[in-house]
This record gives C-alpha cells, sequence and structure tokens, in this order.
C-alpha cells in the first residue's frame, strides 16, 4: 500500500474532519477522531463512511460486585 503523503495531507474524515493515519497492516486508513478505519483499493483511499469499518467498541466495564467485606 502506498498512499500519496500529500493526498493524506489534505484528506479529513468525512464523519469528523479529523485527520487521518496510515494503518500498513490493515491497508486501511484510520481516523485520528472517530476510529473509523477506511479501506484503501489499489492504493486509493475509500472515504466513504459506509464503507468504513466501524471501531472496536470499547471494553466492557467490568464493575467490581458488591463483596467487599468488612470486619
Ligand atoms: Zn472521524
Amino acid at each position: 500500500m502506498n498512499v500519496d503523503a500529500t493526498l493524506l495531507e489534505i484528506l479529513v474524515c468525512p464523519a469528523c474532519r479529523a485527520k487521518l493515519s496510515v494503518d500498513e497492516d490493515a491497508s486501511e486508513l484510520v481516523c485520528n477522531g472517530c476510529g473509523l478505519a477506511y479501506p484503501v483499493h489499489d492504493d486509493i483511499p475509500v472515504m466513504l463512511i459506509d464503507e468504513a469499518r466501524r471501531p472496536d467498541p470499547p471494553p466492557q466495564a467490568s464493575d467490581a460486585d458488591g463483596s467487599a467485606q468488612t470486619g
């Protein structure tokens, strides 16, 4: 994958207008703001929200069950 650096400079996330980072391994452009990952086909970023991969859901906060003992 070889996305043009000049292109990266002008590209922003269509969802939140934040800058994008290149994920070489996944061949995606990842938004620094909302985290959407846009696919890159033939070195051409597909800047469509419909085509973007949603970021992984945040880990569920596991509240400690009230088992604290006093004594
Ligand atoms: Zn975004």
